[in-house]
């Protein structure tokens, strides 16, 4: 027991030493940077007097978020959790609907199936991509559905399959050709959940681009923000046309009367904050290469580390590094919480990966395939201080 402890405290002091290394000192996991350029902008918009939807910071936010990503439509949205339920009452996917997702992943994306009132059907994800493993999907959904009228039916509970919600994980690209496949075989909907890929692409391919529809977010820890907020990303018009008027209480356009032609969501983001978002903008080039820099340091540093890897991107892909990411070699999970305890107490903000869905009360019942590597990364994997406070120079 005395020798398990030394090595244990160990490793905990070396994966400390890389960290204080690699970033230029203590912070919080993903803090915001907010200054002068978002005070110019705030100010900005109080002055103009529109500080709901209407004010055009949100139409300005939309085209330099529809440049970035090179999505046709962007769509401002109060937060990604709205987003994504847009996203999902544009696949159709409602009562008595079931949804794919990863067990792996912030709860969000299990919730707003949810919202929609749909059923989540939580799948695996492997371990190269940190994503839905494509090749188990297609495999598990030979097994469990049959192919009806172009549709995919659940056997055991007799419900459609409507979609499926993919997570770029921690800003790591997932392999969407693979996705695409499965997803037109078996005629079910593709959705991104791009809320932590602003910035990363397959190629030269935004994610967020490869979907019917995606969503983003601007949450305060993500690392565009303004505040809380989200947006859609597609590129059909109908659809955008859809999500504009829906997401506006669907109001008919009429010089003073109040006609709504369905039961619509007040979901779009107000100015003020969509003020923030443009400064936010401004600096996302730097963002994103202050961001690498410290995944760059990180690497260097961990590859001297035994016994944890650090995760970086895949070839032929580019990742935004939205949240660092190791994974232990253990999968015991008192050395993963020594670790914690260890960086949290020197003041380098670490958290362990989201518990997996299936194991959340509120999803406890939903349908499952085998949740192994899922079960396993949540004892492996340490996201480590990420935020351009803590980058160096580059
Ligand atoms: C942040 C996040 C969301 C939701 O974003 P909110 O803006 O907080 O509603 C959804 N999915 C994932 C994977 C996220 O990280």
């Amino acid at each position: 027991a005395a020798i398990c402890m030394t090595k244990q405290s160990t490793l905990n002091q070396k994966i400390l030493a890389a960290v204080q290394h690699a970033t230029i000192g203590p912070g919080a996991l993903h803090e915001p940077v907010l200054g002068d350029a978002e005070r110019r902008h705030a100010d900005a918009c109080i002055q103009s007097g529109w500080v709901s939807y209407a004010g055009s910071y949100v139409t300005q936010f939309e085209n330099e978020l529809a440049k970035i990503t090179g999505a046709k439509h962007v769509i401002a949205m109060t937060s990604g959790t709205a987003a994504l339920h847009v996203c999902l009452m544009m696949a159709d996917a409602g009562p008595g609907d079931e949804v794919l997702v990863p067990a792996f992943t912030f709860v969000a994306s299990a919730n707003a199936i949810a919202h929609a009132g749909a059923c989540p059907h939580f799948i695996d994800i492997d371990t190269k991509t940190l994503g839905v493993d494509a090749n188990r999907l297609a495999t598990y959904l030979e097994r469990v559905c049959k192919r009806q009228d172009g549709a995919a039916v659940n056997r055991t509970t007799g419900r459609e399959i409507k979609a499926l919600v993919c997570v770029h994980t921690f800003g790591h690209a997932a392999d969407m050709t693979a996705l695409e496949n499965v997803c037109a075989d078996f005629g079910i909907t593709l959705i991104e959940d791009a809320a932590e890929s602003l910035g990363t692409y397959i190629e030269d391919r935004h994610t967020g681009t490869f979907g019917q529809t995606a969503a983003l977010s601007f949450n305060g820890n993500k690392i565009v923000t303004t505040g809380g907020g989200g947006a859609v990303m597609t590129d059909d018009d109908a659809i955008a046309a859809t999500i504009r008027h829906l997401t506006t209480t669907a109001k008919q356009t009429h010089k003073w009367e109040f006609i709504h032609d369905m039961v619509g969501y007040n979901y779009r983001m107000p100015a003020i904050n969509a003020a923030l978002g443009v400064a936010q903008l401004e600096q996302f080039e730097t963002f994103l290469k202050r961001k690498r820099a410290l995944a760059n340091a990180y690497a260097e540093t961990f590859a001297h580390v035994p016994g944890v890897k650090f995760v970086q991107e895949r070839s032929g892909t580019t990742a935004n590094y939205w949240l660092n990411t190791l994974i232990l070699d253990s999968a015991d999970i008192k050395i993963r919480d020594a670790v914690l305890t260890t960086l949290n107490d020197a003041g380098y903000g670490s958290r362990p990966a989201w518990r997996p869905m299936h194991l959340l009360a509120p999803f406890a019942d939903a349908p499952r395939d085998n949740l192994s590597v899922s079960e396993d990364l949540y004892r492996r994997v340490i996201n480590i201080p990420s935020g351009i406070g803590v980058c160096p120079p580059c």
